[in-house]
């Protein structure tokens, strides 16, 4: 038997693997050649995950309050708390809080389970912190959520803009996707960041704007394509909103990007002078409390010069999450319905509703990811189940999202390690299965479909995620629409709702694929929605129709917000955070491989030299990190990567108690008003020598 074809589990570049078992639960792992996102390669946390399949450490049995039992307590226990507490306080006194790192089928039993027979909207996902205000962006000027782009453009593109994303590190294959076209074509290549960052090492151009200011940059490339004629008039025929958008950009002030009218004009002139550009954008456009305007800031500009779903030409925003991408298209958010169904239409919740059999169906959105560990604090939420993520170190105000798990009346977590700072906190724990013993699908971030297969047997006691929420679905009365036997059923079903949302003339629809047997299932390509019968993939907007009331598509007019936080004396410094090459979220896994480890081995702060200064800091010394919110120790590491009065921690690093190097201890939970993303990238904080 040849090697079982898979998919990373980290980020959302979503490279295909070859897994083959030695046998003795070790795995070894090559980049699918065949695989349309990466074509063989693998970045480093890819060709090391054989380094972290090993069961020491794994949760194997479900515990209720410290107490190993069997499945049967603990579901009876878990049905039974969440019915109890619905029958007493509402629906809305439960919550689920899910992950990117759920397959598809997963996430589509839990937001099915909650929002149609619960009768909740109180389902949301740490995508929240992720993606949230792309989606918003999206809708907002699509009409849906939909990504235009493919990873293909990278390769057909002339220009490649970089805004927010240190591509280098947070989707290496993509960025070895980019210097590969770079090579072959001289494809040009401009960063937007405050910081230096290794993806700069491959740019012609780095415009290092001051944090936060990425409107007042796209508003001013969007007067400059209006003042250079090189405006598409035919294409915005098709587009509402252009006089608005003009008058907001008009009034961009540039001073506070902090960059020089030459550099900003350079950029103009070479944007706009170039017909194929791809501009690509990531967290350091979403983690923000203006994270929504700066995504329709640069779909604006792509919008108004008709460079929207072109070859080689248009907006693409990468995920940070392997399965961000199936989140959002099962309705895996508290604002969702199912496949890009609107939870605020009457028709598109009677169709859900109806074709579930559901006995309930919210009419309102339901707690967005920081609102609702609030909820949870406040004692408004008296039953919280948590799936494969670690709130406690990873949402914003940690030392107050662990306090209030802590005293919630009821926690579940599904986990594959009971050693998490959140699973600590849990009443119940479940053993899952993990990423090599699971068996499903992700959609990454160019809308591929490919599918995780079961590579090594289920350890101990584990059970996949969709069997243990359908078997809670089943306790807590609804047998019939939870009597799954296995993913595929459960795929069929997601394939065939998404038929009913492309009757609503919704983009996502994989209706082709309902029909699909047993053995097409486990044979499935990886393949790009939509899929329709006979038909797959195709362009998005090129044509000019979108998906708002009557096939318009939308400009949003937006105004330069600074952060929600001003510096002040007492906290002087704008914090900054974010990934690290060879890690990944809160090391669950990445810290078994003593090579990941290695290449950053404890958690730092990169400050420039200036303020290092001030400070009479020396290189490599310890510094507390404070904020009104908590602290954390970090190693400092004095660089000219960051600006003046700017700061870089690593978001990985965990701690049971602070001080420690778990920054988001630090980070205040300011969100943005319109996708309710935190602001993870622009809190303000004092520094001083520990
Ligand atoms: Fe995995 Fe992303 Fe690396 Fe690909 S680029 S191997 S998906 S972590």
């Amino acid at each position: 038997m040849g090697p079982v074809r898979s998919t990373c589990p980290y980020c959302g570049v979503g490279c295909g693997v070859l897994l083959s078992a030695d046998g003795e639960g070790g795995l070894s792992v090559k980049g699918d050649p065949d695989h349309p996102a990466n074509f063989g390669r693998l970045c480093s946390k890819g060709s090391a995950l054989g380094e972290t399949v090993g069961l020491e450490g794994r949760l194997l049995s479900p515990v209720v309050e410290g107490r190993k039992t069997d499945w049967d307590s603990a579901l009876d226990l878990v049905a039974s708390r969440f019915r109890d507490t619905v029958a007493a306080h509402g629906p809305d006194s439960v919550a689920f809080y899910v992950s990117g790192q759920m397959l598809t089928e997963d996430y589509y039993v839990a937001n099915k389970l909650m929002k149609g027979f619960i009768g909740s909207a109180n389902i949301d996902t740490n995508s929240r912190l992720c993606m949230a205000s792309t989606v918003a962006g999206h809708k907002r000027a699509f009409g849906t959520d939909t990504v235009p782009q493919t990873y293909e453009d990278l390769e057909e593109a002339d220009l490649i803009v970089l805004v927010g994303s240190n591509m280098a590190w947070c989707h290496p294959v993509l960025f070895q996707r980019v210097l590969a076209a770079k090579k072959a074509h001289g494809t040009r290549v401009i960063v937007i960041d405050p910081r230096r960052t290794a993806s700069c090492d491959g740019a012609d151009m780095h415009l290092k704007l001051r944090s936060g200011s990425d409107v007042a940059l796209f508003n001013r490339l969007f007067a400059e394509i209006w003042d250079s004629g090189a405006l598409d008039r035919e294409y915005i025929r098709h587009i509402d909103g252009f006089d608005e958008t003009l008058a907001a950009a008009g009034v961009a002030d540039l001073s506070v990007t902090g960059l020089t009218e030459a550099e900003v004009a350079a950029f103009c002139r070479i944007w706009i002078g170039t017909e194929k550009v791809v501009t690509v954008f990531s967290q350091g456009v979403n983690q923000s409390t203006s994270g929504s305007d700066k995504v329709n800031a640069i779909l604006n500009c792509h919008l108004a010069t008709g460079r929207v779903g072109k070859p080689g030409c248009g907006p693409l925003s990468v995920t940070g999450q392997p399965n961000a991408m199936g989140g959002r298209e099962v309705g895996g958010l508290a604002n969702m319905l199912a496949c890009h169904l609107d939870l605020e239409n009457p028709d598109h919740r009677r169709a859900v509703r109806d074709f579930w059999s559901a006995p309930a169906m919210p009419e309102a959105p339901g707690l967005k990811a920081v609102d609702m560990f609030r909820a949870v604090g406040e004692g408004r939420i008296k039953a919280l189940w948590i799936i494969h993520t670690n709130p406690a170190v990873s949402m914003p105000e940690a030392d107050a999202v662990r306090d209030a798990i802590a005293a919630c009346d009821f926690t579940v977590i599904s986990e594959i390690t009971p050693e998490t700072d959140t699973a600590r906190l849990c009443d119940v724990l479940l053993p899952a299965t993990a990423w090599a013993e699971k068996d499903g699908t992700v959609t990454n971030s160019d809308r591929t479909i490919s599918r995780q297969r079961t590579a090594l047997p289920i350890p101990g006691e584990a059970r996949p995620d969709w069997a243990i929420l359908a078997e809670v679905g089943r306790r807590m009365g609804w047998s019939a629409a939870f009597d799954y036997e296995s993913p595929a059923e459960i795929f069929r079903e997601h394939a065939a709702l998404s038929g009913i949302a492309g009757g609503f003339g919704r983009d996502f629809d994989i209706s082709g694929l309902a029909d699909l047997d047993d053995a097409g299932y486990e044979a499935l390509a990886p393949a790009r929605w939509p899929i329709r019968a006979g038909r797959q993939g195709g362009r998005f907007f090129a044509d000019g129709a979108f998906f708002h009331p009557g096939g318009r598509g939308r400009m949003i007019p937006v105004r330069y917000r600074p952060p929600a936080a001003r510096t002040a004396p007492r906290y002087p410094f704008r914090l900054n955070t974010g990934r690290i090459r060879d890690q990944w979220h809160t090391m669950t896994r990445t810290a078994l491989s003593p090579r990941l480890s290695a290449h950053l081995a404890e958690p730092y702060l990169d400050i420039h030299p200036q303020d290092a200064a001030n400070m009479a800091l020396a290189p490599a010394a310890l510094v507390q990190v404070r904020s009104p919110e908590g602290s954390a120790i970090l190693r400092a590491r004095i660089t000219s990567d960051v600006l003046p009065g700017e700061l870089f921690a690593p978001m990985h690093w965990t701690g049971e108690t602070a001080p420690s190097g778990r920054i988001d201890a630090v980070v205040a939970a300011a969100t943005d008003p319109v996708s309710g993303q935190p602001e993870s990238k622009g809190c303000v904080v004092a520094v001083e020598p520990f």
